[in-house]
Formats: structure tokens, C-alpha cells, sequence
């Protein structure tokens, strides 16, 4: 966006969107194009969702005399490890699939923002609590078509609600709480610092149990609190055999080397850390060109799975028995995961998929 030598400089994604209506293909209909844009309502224009003090009830608000709190002046102290402990119970109450705490390392944080105006998190801001959100897999895998975009926005608006409800209940501790979506720092790396998993090929985070099926939110505060430790569960070594994700990528922009790398390919790839880069600039045409996002690298990825026995199973042994990986690569490949999910079969066999998922 911030590229003007870039074909796409300041395209939208959704702007070639009435051309594909009328090409009439399943999952890319108006009705899907409704569906994944409405799925961002709470994430797009909830603003209170990123707000960085304390909510004031609306005048709409049914009982706002009983709902007015005393101010509280002075954080009282907590024991951190309970405090941790409850932070973390109560992001998981309110939808987290997975919750970390880091020490918040500056290398992450955005100098400036979309708008180009520098941003800053105050100095006494110590911790990042890093939440991720899980998405419909089964719509998800449908994608490059639009019912997978329906997945990825209803995501997005969960960690909006997330985000938001978890940095209220941090204030109302006594504490400073920032939260933060997309904006203010990197997702990935902070993931990685807090606990929740690896970095894959296709340049998202690998998490244990949910692959890459995870929308990640963040809350910064100076809430007191025990960080995570970074995992390892045999990531790198798999990545190197697997591929998946860059045979699959329908425009061709992750890496099949064997190896990471200190920089890519385009002026966008930010320099300086070992892994593999996306070609930033051919993933975006494709959105361009799709009229939507994609969510491809995280289906195809193997990592990205149910949490069937067979799968435990299987991570189980990229972690302790490496050698194997060639042959689950194989095995995944014959059993046909990963595969685009037909959009019209995904309408037929979910007539009521929106009420029936728990938890979705
Ligand atoms: S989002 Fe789609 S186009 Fe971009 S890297 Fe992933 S699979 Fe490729
Ligand atoms: S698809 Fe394979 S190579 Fe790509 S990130 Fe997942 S495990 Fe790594």
C-alpha cells in the first residue's frame, strides 16, 4: 500500500468483485461476497475494540448507574503467578483458543502506522498477552473461494471482541491495557516469544494443535505477569521436507528452498531475521485478482488439522522421530489433506453451519 512502484499500489482487494460475480462460479456469488464481508463488521467498525483507556458507557446502555465502577487509583498488587494463571483462564472464557505472555520485545512494535504517523507503546508497558483465535476450518477450506473469507473475518471480529473485553478487565484490575489487532506490532514473532508455536514456510505461525489455523490478537499492559517460553516441536525439519504450502499457493509466492534466508525477494520483505519469506507482491495480486483474501498456505499446511487421535499422533512423531517426515508428507498427500473443499458441497452439507458450530 505504501509502494508505488508496486502493480497493486493502493488496490483494493475487493475491487475486480463485480467482474467475478458475473462469472457465475461457485463460491465467489454475491451471497458469498456478502456473507465474508459481513463477517469483518465488529473488527471494521467496532473502534472501541483498539481503544487504549478505559470505555465509558454508551447513553444507550440500559443500566448505566448500576454499571458505573469507582475509579480505581492504585493497582492493588497480585501474586503473578495466580494472576497469570487467571488471565489466561478468563481469555479462554471469553473464546481464546490459545493464550501466551511475553516480555514485550521493541523489535516488534510498528515504527508508524497504516497512515504513515508514528506510533509509540509507552515505556511502562512491559507484557504482551498473545491470544489466538481459532476459524471455521471447514469454510476456511474452501478457500481461495469466499466462504473461506467468511471464516477469516469472523475470526477477525472475535479477537476484536476478545481484545477489547480482555483489556476491560485488565483496566478494571487497575492496570494499563492496549489492545491491539493487526496494528502495533507483529503478530507472529510476539506468538513465537509468548509459547504458542513455531514459524513455518509459508510464513505463518505453526501452533501445536491448531496448525495454522489461528487468528492472532495481542493486549499490552503492565500487568505483572509470568512469561512463556518459546517451543520447538521439529517445525524447521518438517518444513524443509514438506512443500506443501508452496505446491499449493496459487500464485506461486512461498519458497521451495531448503533453507531460510536473511531477506526476500521484494522491497516489502522486511530484512534481518533467518526464515523463509513470501513474496508479498504476487500473494497480493492474487488477492487483487481473486476479489478476496486466501487462505490456501494455512489449509494446505499438514500442521493444520482436527484434532483426530491419528493427527496427535502424527505430530507426535515429527517431533520425536524425524526421520519419518518424508513419509507423513507422502501419507498426507495420499489421504488427500489439504485439498480445496468444493464451496457448493460446503452450502449443501452446512445449511445451518452458522448455529450449529460451537464456539464459531
Ligand atoms: S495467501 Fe494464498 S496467494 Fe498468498 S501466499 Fe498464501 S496461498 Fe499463496
Ligand atoms: S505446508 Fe509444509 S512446508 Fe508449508 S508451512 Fe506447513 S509444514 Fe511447512
Amino acid at each position: 500500500m505504501n509502494d508505488p512502484d508496486f502493480r497493486d499500489y493502493q488496490v483494493g482487494i475487493y475491487s475486480h468483485q463485480n467482474a467475478i460475480f458475473r462469472l457465475n462460479r461457485p463460491g465467489y456469488s454475491k451471497v458469498d461476497a456478502a456473507l465474508s464481508s459481513s463477517a469483518w463488521t465488529v473488527y471494521d467498525h467496532f473502534r472501541e475494540a483498539f481503544s487504549w483507556i478505559k470505555l465509558k458507557a454508551s447513553p444507550e446502555a440500559k443500566f448505566d448507574a448500576e454499571l458505573a465502577q469507582p475509579e480505581i487509583n492504585e493497582a492493588p498488587i497480585y501474586d503473578t503467578k495466580e494472576m497469570t494463571q487467571i488471565i489466561k483462564q478468563v481469555a479462554k472464557a471469553y473464546g481464546a483458543a490459545v493464550v501466551g505472555v511475553c516480555r514485550l520485545n521493541r523489535n516488534w512494535i510498528y515504527s508508524h502506522d497504516k497512515r504513515g504517523q508514528p506510533t509509540e507503546i509507552p515505556e511502562k508497558i512491559t507484557h504482551a498477552i498473545v491470544i489466538g483465535v481459532e476459524m471455521d476450518l471447514e469454510a476456511l477450506q474452501t478457500s481461495p473461494a469466499y466462504p473461506a473469507s467468511f471464516a477469516t473475518g469472523n475470526g477477525y471480529s472475535r479477537m476484536a471482541f476478545i481484545q477489547s473485553c480482555m483489556a476491560e478487565f485488565i483496566r478494571n484490575l487497575g492496570f494499563e491495557a492496549i489492545p491491539a489487532g493487526n496494528n502495533l506490532g507483529l503478530s507472529i514473532p510476539l506468538a513465537i516469544d509468548a509459547g504458542l508455536g513455531e514459524y513455518g514456510r509459508h510464513g505463518l505461525l505453526i501452533n501445536p494443535e491448531f496448525g495454522s489455523n489461528l487468528r492472532i490478537c495481542k493486549v499490552f499492559t503492565n500487568l505483572p505477569l509470568v512469561s512463556d517460553k518459546p517451543i520447538k516441536f521439529g517445525v524447521l525439519q518438517f518444513c524443509r521436507t514438506c512443500k506443501r504450502c508452496a505446491e499449493s499457493c496459487p500464485s506461486q509466492s512461498i519458497s521451495y528452498e531448503d533453507y531460510p534466508s536473511w531477506s526476500g525477494p521484494t522491497k516489502s520483505n522486511n530484512p534481518g531475521i533467518l526464515k523463509w519469506y513470501i513474496n508479498v507482491e504476487t500473494c497480493y495480486h492474487f488477492w487483487t485478482q481473486n476479489g478476496n483474501d486466501c487462505s490456501t498456505c494455512i489449509t494446505s499446511c499438514p500442521f493444520t488439522k482436527n484434532r483426530h487421535w491419528s493427527h496427535r499422533l502424527a505430530r507426535f512423531a515429527i517431533k520425536h522421530v524425524p526421520f519419518l517426515n518424508r513419509i507423513l508428507v507422502k501419507l498426507d498427500h495420499i489421504l488427500g489433506y489439504g485439498k480445496q473443499r468444493d464451496p457448493q458441497t460446503f452450502w449443501k452439507e452446512n445449511k445451518e453451519f452458522i448455529h450449529t458450530r460451537k464456539g464459531y
